[in-house]
């Protein structure tokens, strides 16, 4: 039992060590800023978040969603791009909220937002 104790944690320590090294990297590489926010005329963001969050309609940018993550309600305006020089593949969308690690994944619909109802609202001018 005692000898095999010694091999065990030197299996162990490597890995330890290396997780070690890298979140020193990750917290050197958030002071840096790891991914700049893309500027994108107002059209074009409404596309890239089209394209990168497929599971909402995005019928405008002001289009409403809540951060289960930070628990704030953010707006498409707010929604920072990020990421990929290369067309749109490799972008992605981060709350606007600063440290925030949500993903689209972590957004919902505001329940009880000014936005369902004014959708509701349009929705009864226009169909009836
Ligand atoms: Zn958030």
């Amino acid at each position: 039992m005692k000898a095999k104790r010694w091999p065990t944690l030197a299996l162990i320590a490597p890995p330890l060590m290396f997780l070690q090294i890298a979140t020193e990297f990750a917290s050197l590489g958030s002071v840096i800023r790891p991914s700049r926010p893309i500027r994108l005329a107002a059209e074009d963001k409404l596309e890239a978040l089209r394209r990168i969050d497929k599971g909402r309609p995005w019928s405008s940018l002001d289009d409403q969603l809540y951060c289960t993550i930070c628990k704030r309600v953010i707006s498409g305006r707010q929604i920072e791009v990020v990421g990929g020089t290369n067309g749109l593949r490799a972008l992605h969308l981060r709350c606007s909220t600063p440290g925030c690690p949500s993903t689209p994944a972590d957004w919902i619909l505001p329940v009880k937002s000014d936005i369902v109802r004014e959708i509701d609202i349009l929705f009864r001018d226009n169909g009836a």
